[in-house]
């Protein structure tokens, strides 16, 4: 049995023509190199985008199941589309619609959760030597019998679940970047491409502001272990695999600092009782608003009254504020529509202590104020002011050595070790 490959494509890689007879051959060379391949492409350029908007300029609050029904239609253009010019490089080629290619979903709308993938489809295809053509980001509900789409971002997930339903050796995910790197190269000029990153470490740096891969896919990924080839669809060169921890052998202490812009939202005042967070926070569920950071304190004295702060991404703001403002829990209310977060990541922090160390020194070393701060084993992310993000990262980067300049030590796995500075 020849290997399958998946190899996914995003929007800038399919958004001219000829960046999608570009994606024709890779793929078709891959075919030619004797594995069986099978394609999943996102909408072209900015395709999606304009969809939503086309929506909007029809109705104020477009019915989510007609939402699904025309964003869908996205990425069955790419496909159908890539699936000709394959078959002009003499290669036999089928284009699927997420449904035909057995991708079940629950029916939760325009965020619907992949259920299972029947790959029957794809497999007879590829079993008549047919290069498969996968429409991502989309699926349908075996409940409700309709199309549904995966939330943006989602052919990540696509790609990473048919890889896992056709045991296929990598996901190769194709991208106008060159892979993951230590840091967001518009801040930092040096920063350096990662050659392995962790799935524990790509999980905590989609989550905080790493835009390279969908966080869901991510998940799919480690629970599945499910390897993926993070690569620029413009050159050869290899890019970042994202792979189990037991793979990448000795970790970095620190693997890369991320970045993003959220909201903050204060409740100042609260009655120091049972049930109160579980009120607030079960409400903004209800109302599909993700939390990120929390900080409450504990009142010094008795009589003193609590004040919980947490942030969300900005699009939920308003939501936030609205259905926290019926509660009544607080004295006030207090937002701030544009903080920023610095994250420093790495899978060697769990064994090194006075990585926070470090970082709040540096912030201070370079006079910016930390306004909140939350941990987890291998992550420690810091509210700041919005306007101090570059300089933050920069700081940090640098503190931690992590640029291209600064490699010490570099053995043929790849593995970057940097001094330890605690
Ligand atoms: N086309 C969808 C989006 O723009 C899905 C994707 O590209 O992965 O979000
Ligand atoms: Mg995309």
């Amino acid at each position: 049995m020849p290997e399958t490959v998946v190899m996914k494509f995003g929007g800038t890689s399919v958004a001219s023509a000829e960046d999608i007879q570009r994606a024709a051959r890779r793929i078709v060379a891959a075919r030619e190199g004797g594995q069986q391949v099978v394609a999943v492409l996102s909408a072209r350029g900015k395709t999606t985008d304009d969809l939503v908007a086309a929506a909007f300029e029809i109705s104020a609050r477009p019915l989510e199941r007609e939402m699904d029904m025309l964003l869908s239609t996205g990425e069955r253009i790419s496909c159908a589309l890539c699936a000709m010019a394959i078959h002009d490089m003499g290669h036999s080629a089928i284009s699927l619609t997420g449904s035909q290619a057995g991708i079940v979903t629950d029916s939760s709308h325009t965020k619907a959760r992949i259920l299972d993938v029947r790959g029957d489809r794809i497999r007879a295809a590829l079993t008549d030597d047919r290069i498969v053509l996968v429409a991502g980001f989309q699926g349908v509900s075996t409940q409700s019998h309709d199309v549904t789409t995966l939330g943006r971002g989602g052919s990540d997930t696509t790609a990473v679940a048919v890889a896992a339903a056709l045991g296929a050796g990598v996901c190769e995910i194709y991208t106008d970047v060159a892979g993951v790197f230590s840091a967001d190269p518009r801040l930092v000029p040096n920063a350096r491409k990662l050659k392995l990153v962790s799935f524990d470490e790509m999980l905590e740096m989609s989550s905080s502001g790493a835009g390279v891969l969908q966080l869901r896919a991510v998940e799919y990924a480690r629970n599945y272990n499910v390897r993926i080839h993070c690569r620029s669809s413009f050159d050869d060169a290899p890019g970042t695999l994202v792979l189990g921890e037991d793979e990448t052998m000795e970790r970095p202490m620190v693997t890369a600092i991320t970045h993003a812009h959220e909201a903050r939202v204060t409740l100042a005042g609260l009655r120091d009782e049972p049930g109160v967070a579980g009120r607030v926070f079960g409400a903004l569920a209800d109302a599909n608003v993700n939390v990120d950071m929390i900080i409450q304190n504990e009142p010094v004295s008795a009589d003193q009254r609590a004040d919980l702060s947490f942030t969300v991404a900005s699009d939920d703001l308003r939501s936030a504020t609205e259905v926290l403002a019926p509660l009544g829990v607080g004295e006030r209310t207090e937002t701030d529509p544009h903080v920023g977060k610095v994250s420093i990541v790495g899978a060697g922090m769990r064994s090194h202590p006075g990585v926070a160390a470090q970082v709040f020194r540096t912030f201070g070393d370079h006079e910016i104020n930390i306004e909140m701060i939350s941990t987890s084993p291998i992550k420690i992310s810091c509210v700041i002011a919005a306007e101090r993000v570059p300089d933050a990262v920069r700081a940090l980067h640098e503190a931690f050595e992590l640029g291209a300049e600064a490699v010490l030590e570099e053995d043929p796995s790849g593995v970057h070790r940097p001094r330890v500075a605690s």
